[in-house]
């Protein structure tokens, strides 16, 4: 584990501009750097690099981050990894700091697993390249499979020999613990004081992660034996939903092509690589999960599923792929002809035939389902409507309503049927499916309320309960498929109104807002931070206001807690910059050529450069208040702080133009005052209006004495509503 301080060296010593340049070739552009984006196929450059911020961001595809982050994206690299990159790369020792029992065991038994699958690999490599059974066997199959040297050397294949426990003895004789053997499932306990190899006999399969470690082996028998893959269990270090095979040698292609074709096997994911598609990857034998897409998902949205031609291949086809559509990710299908496999297929023909019948044949899945089921029907109309169902089900869990309407469209052609009809059933699925999310996330609300104590302020939630989203009234008309997500306006607007607060806390959080006079009489200046925390717990009107979203939440616990470091670390640097300035004005002064000058006019130039200095200064400290929470919270070790907070700051649909977000901070202090008060108040005002509704939605439902308490809290509530109003000066305009 780092500790605290040397994570803080590295962020420092960190350049972005130095950082990046190593993967990318920057031009100077004004302030900034401009490049080639390293995560999409670039043809402008429009990958900025702002080392004033300390981040980059491509205006293309929105990837980017600050150093650690943009290590973490582009190197695929965990937080430490990324950290440790960069402490290697500047040269700063890394301060270990101790870590607990629990912590110390599993890391040491994960990188035991790591490190004795990783001599695993090279002996089974071994085994293939140096032995006579190996070259005989299994190098034999692999020819066979047409795999050349160079595949077999990326992909690490090889080869497990027939004796029961080779790789066994040979794994204790190199000083491996025996229960290691057992727990990374390369070996089996014979319950006689020793083991043998659950690969033996086999051609092997390495299965790395997505960083190239090797954590597990499939192993294909060349005897027929029943199994015909055996593959390493689960542990600590290979969980099978996460693990696609193949996506450490796919992933850069992946990127670049914006685009990944998913296989059954192994062996279909190398023979691909082999006929020059690196893109490919395999799901090995179970179906996609959750864990699956998400790593996908990092590379590209845009999938093709590669199936065999046979009646089952098709049928697999259509399983599982709705969890796809779910996931917003663009699905084409590929069935390939008669009796081959992708494997088969591509080494029958030349590279150009496979990528022109894949060009030429892959099909929409929509599309795909809908002109198979209908096929299916031979014109029965029971059938028919069954199949309409069929499809219209997979429409409806896509989340974006307008790729809704365009699969509604298409299938009514193809269905010949109505299209409004079409879009009636879609509407009902997308309804059922919205109360049955309204009603999970309400569950684990009440789970979640349950396990949380009450804030330590204790004065206040009464408020933002009323912000709790009402369940959706099912009769609700065909316009709420232009509104694809629940929860209620109510909520949606209290979401947006912490969403501008907490924007001006990650972009300005430690920049002078105002004076405070506390109720002890001492006046102080504070930042935005401070001013947002004193005016929302201890807000006059409405003590207590909290920010509901956990993320903005989180970001603003991140703020607060820097802010003694910020004042500590701020009066060094600003002594700094006087001292500097002090030897500036001596040289100035000492360079000034005096003559014809009076002593009077030499005061005078002497006020000018003094005062030129201290302008300085005062931009210098200005940038740095600006610049020093953006940089903490987009290196933050919370993955959600770090990302959300990222694109709060570099959001280009709220800041007009591209300058805005990278030139220097040109926001004076009487701007930034009204933009947080404001947002603060239109905030209130959204948290006011939901508890009004929310009065008003109960108070029917009550007896008399609960409807005259409504009644007074409501007077309360609209009290409050009318002096913010009033406060404000001018027409407020109530967020809906
Ligand atoms: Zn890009």
């Amino acid at each position: 584990m780092i500790d605290q301080a040397t994570v803080q060296k590295i962020l420092s010593a960190a350049d972005i501009v130095d950082v990046v340049s190593d993967f990318v070739t920057l031009k100077r552009r004004g302030a900034n750097f401009v490049g080639l984006c390293p995560f999409h196929n670039d043809r402008n450059p429009s990958f900025y690099v702002s080392r004033a911020k300390g981040y980059c961001k491509c205006f293309s595809c929105g990837k980017g981050g600050s150093a650690v982050g943009f290590i973490m994206e582009h190197q695929q690299m965990t937080y430490v990894e990324a950290l440790r990159y960069l402490a290697a790369k500047y040269h700063i020792e890394i301060e270990e700091r101790e870590m607990t029992d629990e912590e110390r065991q599993r890391q040491s038994a994960r990188e035991a697993m790591l490190m004795v699958n990783e001599w695993a690999c090279d002996y089974f490599e071994h085994q293939l390249h140096d032995t006579q059974a190996g070259r005989d066997i299994g190098m034999a199959y692999f020819r066979e499979r047409g795999f050349g040297d160079a595949i077999i050397k990326r992909f690490r294949l090889g080869y497990s020999s027939e004796t029961r426990g080779a790789l066994y003895d040979a794994a204790i004789k190199a000083g491996f613990n025996r229960q290691l053997l057992f727990d990374v499932g390369l070996c089996i306990d014979d319950e006689r004081g020793g083991g043998y190899d659950r690969f033996r006999g086999r051609v092997i399969f390495p299965i790395f992660n997505v960083a190239g470690k090797v954590v597990g082996f499939g192993g294909r028998t060349l005897r027929g034996d029943k199994a015909k893959y055996v593959n390493s269990p689960e542990s600590i270090v290979y969980n099978k939903r996460n693990e696609l095979y193949g996506l450490f040698q796919a992933k850069r292609e992946m990127t670049k092509q914006d685009k990944c074709f998913i296989v059954e096997g192994y062996a279909d994911v190398i023979s691909m690589h082999q006929a020059g598609f690196e893109n490919v990857i395999a799901s090995s034998g179970t179906a996609l999960t959750e864990g699956h897409i998400h790593q996908i998902h990092r590379f590209t949205e845009n999938i093709t599923e590669l199936f065999d031609g046979d009646a089952a291949g098709v049928h697999a086809a259509m399983r599982g792929v709705d969890m796809l559509l779910e996931q917003d990710m663009n699905i084409k299908i590929l069935v390939l002809p008669d009796d081959d496999d992708p494997d088969s297929f591509s080494r029958k023909h030349t590279a150009d035939e496979v990528r022109r019948f894949i060009d030429e044949n892959e099909t929409d899945f929509i599309r795909f389902k809908t002109s198979v089921l209908l096929q299916d029907t031979d014109g029965d109309p029971v059938k028919r409507s069954r199949a309409i169902t069929e499809v219209v089900k997979s429409i409806a869990v896509i989340p974006q309503a307008i790729k809704r309407s365009i699969y509604a469209k298409e299938c009514a052609a193809m269905f010949e049927v109505d299209e409004q009809m079409i879009l009636r059933e879609i509407q009902k699925y997308v309804l059922a499916k919205r109360d049955a999310d309204w009603k999970r996330r309400e569950r684990e609300k009440a789970v979640a309320d349950a396990t949380t104590p009450p804030a330590s302020g204790g004065a206040a939630p009464s408020v933002s309960e009323g912000g709790a989203p009402s369940p959706p009234a099912s009769a609700t008309s065909a316009t709420e498929a232009t509104a694809p997500s629940f929860p209620t306006s109510t909520a949606d607007a209290v979401e947006r109104c912490e969403r501008d607060a907490i924007r001006l806390v990650a972009k300005y959080g430690m920049c002078y807002m105002c004076d405070t006079t506390y109720d002890d009489g001492v006046t102080s200046p504070t930042t935005v931070v401070e001013y947002v925390y004193n005016n929302t717990i201890f807000n006059e009107l409405l003590p207590g206001i909290v920010f509901t979203t956990p993320v903005y939440k989180r970001i603003f616990d991140v703020a607060m807690e820097h802010v003694d470091g910020f004042y500590a670390e701020l009066e060094q640097y600003m002594a700094t910059l006087r001292a500097e300035g002090d030897v500036e004005v001596s040289r100035q002064l000492a360079s000034l050529d005096v003559t014809g000058h009076t002593p009077d006019s030499i005061d005078n130039e002497e006020k000018k450069i003094r005062s030129a200095v201290a302008k300085q200064i005062e931009d210098r400290v200005g940038e740095y208040r600006a610049n020093y929470l953006e940089r903490i919270l987009c290196s933050s070790p919370d993955d959600e702080v770090r990302n959300v907070a990222y694109n709060l700051v570099t959001d280009r649909y709220r800041l007009s133009k591209i300058h805005s977000l990278w030139g220097s901070v040109a926001t004076g202090v009487d701007r930034l005052q009204s933009l947080v008060s404001s947002a603060i108040n239109v905030w209130m005002l959204a948290l006011l209006m939901a508890r009004t509704r929310e009065i008003e939605r109960r108070i029917d439902k009550v007896d008399y004495e609960q409807g005259v308490a409504l009644m007074k809290e409501l007077a309360n509530v609209k009290s409050i509503i009318q002096q913010l109003s009033k406060q404000s000066g001018e027409r407020v305009v109530v967020p809906r």
